[in-house]
């Protein structure tokens, strides 16, 4: 058992030194003919894809040879990281290594995340989980769970380094992604000073931030924007809600998305448009991802925990940005997290 598994919480104080070690005895002690399985979790993000993929890159330059990488779910990579370096390590999840020595789990908070992959967590050698959520379960063998991570691209890069990897363009291209999406362009409360230590680090093997931010950020077909004006449109704002602290609201089914012709990952991005109604401190896009099938996107500025929603409905995520999967209408769906938000307000 690893230290921080016998010491209770993983995503308590953080990896241990014996954590540390466990990890890099993990990777060190693959033998040559070792087939090493990464995965992140469904719908990938910047920092669940750009951690995997540096991280894999790190791997190959320490010598592994059978290494893949994938996801659960459709296996399209949403456009703004299709040119991520190590892409060509993405296989197919039907494709990927059944009975993997080892599998290694990205920015995955529970095993729920891993959809239909969970078997290969069954059947590998051995499993190591690199993690920044606070709800993360602890499922998994070797835990490196840091809850004051604010991507676990850290986690990554911490790693790597107890391995000796040395750090250059292309891994920390992936890295820099996975930061500066988790981040939230080093806006959120998470932008430590450690964070652009490791953001510089980052640069200085030459990556360019500002085309990686138009690829990543400013870059949208011209049909999602005209979506968005939709969608946005008939954002709600509920004053009273979270018992007065505001809930601002809106919702996309795939009918929008068919009716604009884009594909569903261009949603990502519209939290980050009704985030900012002033008159709100909770904000939600609620995304059709089945007949009566929703993915929540949570937010919060601060007066609510919205993790503690997204847990008390079956997901997960972080104190101010959290998720979860809803059933029903979207009626039905909304009217579950009203319900959930005055319990989950912070002490002021
Ligand atoms: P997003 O709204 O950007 O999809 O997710 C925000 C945060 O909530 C992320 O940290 C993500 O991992 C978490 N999250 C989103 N959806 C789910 C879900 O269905 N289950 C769990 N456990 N976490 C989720
Ligand atoms: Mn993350």
């Amino acid at each position: 058992m690893t230290g921080s598994a016998a010491g209770g919480s993983p995503a308590g104080a953080g990896p241990t030194d014996t954590d540390w070690a466990a990890a890099v005895a993990a990777v060190r002690e693959l033998p040559a003919t070792a087939r090493v399985l990464l995965i992140c979790h469904v719908n990938p993000d910047g920092d669940a894809l750009g951690s995997m993929l540096g991280f894999g890159l790190g791997l190959r330059r320490l010598g592994v040879r059978q290494l893949q990488a994938t996801f659960p779910g459709p296996p399209e990579v949403p456009e703004p990281f299709r040119w991520l370096p190590g892409s060509d390590l993405l296989v197919a999840p039907d494709d990927a290594y059944p009975d993997p020595d080892l599998v290694i789990c990205f920015d995955v908070a529970s095993e729920s995340r891993l959809g239909d992959l969970v078997d290969r967590l069954d059947k590998a050698g051995s499993a190591l989980v690199l993690d920044h959520h606070a709800s993360n379960t602890g499922f998994g063998g070797i835990h490196l769970v840091d809850r004051h991570a604010a991507a676990t691209s850290v986690v990554a890069l911490g790693l790597l380094d107890r391995l000796g990897v040395a750090l250059d363009a292309e891994i920390a291209a992936c890295l820099y992604v996975a930061l500066s999406t988790d981040t939230g362009s080093f806006r959120f409360e998470a932008t430590t000073p450690a964070v652009h230590e490791l953001a510089a680090r980052l640069l200085a093997t030459g990556i360019r931030p500002g085309e990686i931010s138009r690829k990543v950020f400013d870059t949208r077909p011209f049909g999602a924007v005209r979506l968005f004006g939709e969608v946005l449109g008939r954002a709600r704002l509920e004053p009273a809600a979270a018992a007065g602290r505001g809930l601002v609201w809106t919702y996309a089914t795939r009918a929008d998305l068919a009716r604009h012709d884009q594909p569903a990952y261009v949603l990502e991005a519209l939290i980050d448009s009704v985030r900012c109604t002033a008159e709100a401190d909770v904000s939600c896009v609620v995304k059709q991802a089945g007949d009566a099938e929703w993915a929540v996107s949570l937010r919060s500025k601060g007066a609510v925990d919205v993790s503690r929603v997204a847990m008390a409905l079956g997901g997960g995520g972080h104190r101010f940005a959290a998720g979860f999967t809803g059933r029903g209408t979207v009626d039905e769906v909304v009217e579950r997290i009203r319900a959930e938000l005055s319990g989950a307000l912070l002490p002021a």
